[in-house]
């Protein structure tokens, strides 16, 4: 049993030199080790931006939009997080400047400051350190918290952010928090060696907002000797056992492990006075040695609106990693354009592939090429799992060219078409804001005994995240059923279409939630595993025919 006085600790994570060194990912890595350790690990990032959640952001601007059980609409570490440590998350657990001005202008005007100057130190402050000890604050059931701050230490924005921790380090004192500072060490290839100097200067940068850092964490190319280790300290008065490799890898779920060979662990446990047991971590290892290792190899393609931009599908990619698992299979994935896809070329994109994704989206742009794709899956028998936005153009798709309801699309993209089989739900009608009014967040849905999602799940009663204003119209239900859409996920009052199969298809499974977000890498999504399972079954089929070439798994 936990003493429940035991205090919380907590470790903040910054970052230093450039922005994408895989502050998230570290942060994630050793919430696993310190659970991986019996220790109750919560974790939480602060995202400097104005905007109150990254629901409204452009892919572009801020890569996929994580959306929690609770309907929060997060930032793409949050995924990282919950896939690390296994654990849903809630709202709490990510915080940006928006939220905390937004409350602190609230309380302002409800009079709750009535007589003081509002100010960044301490009222803002104040509200963030509150919000950070929130997420520690569920009694006995957080032992740490681990706190990423978002963006690069010298930025404007995340001062406030920074100014709390520094705060939080002074009233807790230092065996109760811990600050870890993850930099880069770049390689310089015309000197032939690494480079110290932007550590030093970025450390230098924390000490002088009044945060010393105890641990260094060092993205490099290169192993770091023990000189340059001693070097790095000396300069960041760090000891220089506390200067960790952060070395590139092929796989982010190897970090853990490598940053446990480095000792990353043990100093956490000691700085902060840990009362905790051995590493367990061999389900871990193994996931990750199966990556390494597939035996077979399966090829399928997404079909979406950023393909440029990898960031945008983050946790599909994932699911597919934690579906390869399962599978025993290296699955490559082949990003093609919607936009560049017609009847004419949907052979030449989709015809070297075992299988077919099309993701969420917003917007009419692509839109016409993944209908197209999805016909050319439909009647080439090709396994398709739609998301969302995918299950949508699968209903289109269906209308139009087995209902022959011409012109039929989602009222989303075509107001004016005779055949909205897709159309807003009834309780979007009036909305007019547009930041967090989706229908969000964890949904029950009631499958059909016999259908390939039930297969799938093994299960009737699953529950699963949303983020749409659009869904299937009830009003043309019998008219594409009757022609073979088989709706096999229902809302328990039946109202709402969740799911649509196809008949005597091999494997078409359309939803109008998202399974990536419920993926982990030890416990693959059913969906994912049974598409990838489906896609190997067809390439199997297809390596009897003697045109097929020889391909190496690790190519
Ligand atoms: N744009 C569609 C809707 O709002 C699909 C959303 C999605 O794919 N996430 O319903």
């Amino acid at each position: 049993m936990k003493d429940q006085k035991a205090k919380v600790k907590y470790i903040f994570v910054t970052g230093g030199v450039v922005s994408s060194l895989g502050k998230g990912i570290a942060s994630a890595s050793i919430g696993l080790l310190l659970k991986k350790r019996g220790l109750k690990v919560n974790l939480q990032k602060l995202d400097p931006y104005i905007n109150v959640d990254p629901g409204t952001m452009n892919p572009f601007q801020h890569g996929e939009v994580f959306v929690l059980d609770d309907g929060a609409e997060t930032d793409l570490d949050l995924g990282h997080y919950e896939r690390f440590i296994d654990e849903s998350l809630t709202r709490d657990n990510n915080l940006t400047s928006g939220q905390i001005y937004d409350a602190v202008i609230a309380r302002e005007r409800r009079g709750d400051y009535l007589g003081s100057t509002v100010q960044v130190i301490p009222h803002i402050t104040n509200e963030i350190k509150e919000r950070i000890r929130k997420v520690g604050e569920r009694d006995g059931e957080v032992d740490v918290v681990i706190t990423e701050i978002g963006g690069t230490v010298g930025d404007i924005e995340s001062l406030p952010f920074l100014e709390s921790i520094r705060q939080m380090g002074l009233e807790d004192g230092p065996r109760d928090t811990l600050f870890i500072h993850l930099t880069l060490v770049p390689y310089i290839d015309s000197a032939g060696e690494v480079k110290t100097k932007p550590t030093q200067h970025s450390v230098k940068e924390l000490r002088e907002i009044g945060i010393q850092p105890s641990m260094l964490l060092c993205r490099t190319v290169q192993p770091l000797t023990k000189q340059i280790k001693e070097k790095i300290g000396l300069f960041c008065n760090v000891p220089s056992q506390a200067v960790i490799q952060a070395i590139d890898v092929g796989c982010i779920y190897e970090v853990p492990g490598l940053f446990h060979e480095e000792g990353l662990d043990s100093l956490i446990i000691d700085h902060l006075d840990l009362k905790c047991g051995e590493l367990k971590m061999d389900d871990w290892n193994q996931m990750v040695h199966r990556i390494e290792n597939p035996k077979h190899h399966v090829r399928i393609a997404i079909c979406g609106k950023y393909t440029h931009l990898k960031d945008a599908y983050k946790s599909i990619t994932e699911a597919f990693v934690h579906a390869g698992v399962e599978n025993d299979a290296r699955v490559e994935l082949k990003w093609v354009d919607a936009e560049e896809i017609s009847s004419e070329n949907a052979e030449e994109n989709l015809g070297d592939v075992d299988g077919v994704l099309i993701p969420g989206g917003f917007g009419e742009r692509g839109i016409e090429g993944k209908i197209e794709a999805v016909r050319y899956v439909r009647e080439n028998k090709i396994p398709y799992l739609g998301i969302c936005l995918g299950m949508q153009c699968a209903v289109i798709e269906f209308a139009r060219n087995v209902c022959r309801m011409e012109k039929a699309n989602s009222y989303e993209f075509d107001q004016e078409t005779p055949y909205p089989v897709i159309h807003l739900m009834p309780d979007q009608e009036k909305i007019t804001d547009m930041g967090g009014t989706m229908r969000l967040g964890a949904y029950p849905c009631i499958l059909e005994k016999g259908s390939s999602a039930y297969k799938a799940y093994g299960e009737v009663n699953v529950s699963e995240r949303h983020r749409h204003r659009y869904e299937f119209y009830n009003k043309f239900r019998d008219e594409l059923t009757k022609a073979g859409l088989k709706l096999t996920g229902l809302s328990p009052d039946g109202r709402l279409v969740e799911m649509v199969e196809l008949e005597g298809h091999p494997w078409f499974v359309a939803v109008q939630f998202h399974p990536e977000l419920k993926s982990r890498p030890t416990k693959a999504h059913p969906l994912f595993r049974d598409l990838v399972k489906a896609g190997l079954r067809l390439r199997k089929s297809k390596k009897s025919t003697p045109s097929e070439e020889k391909e190496s798994v690790k190519n």
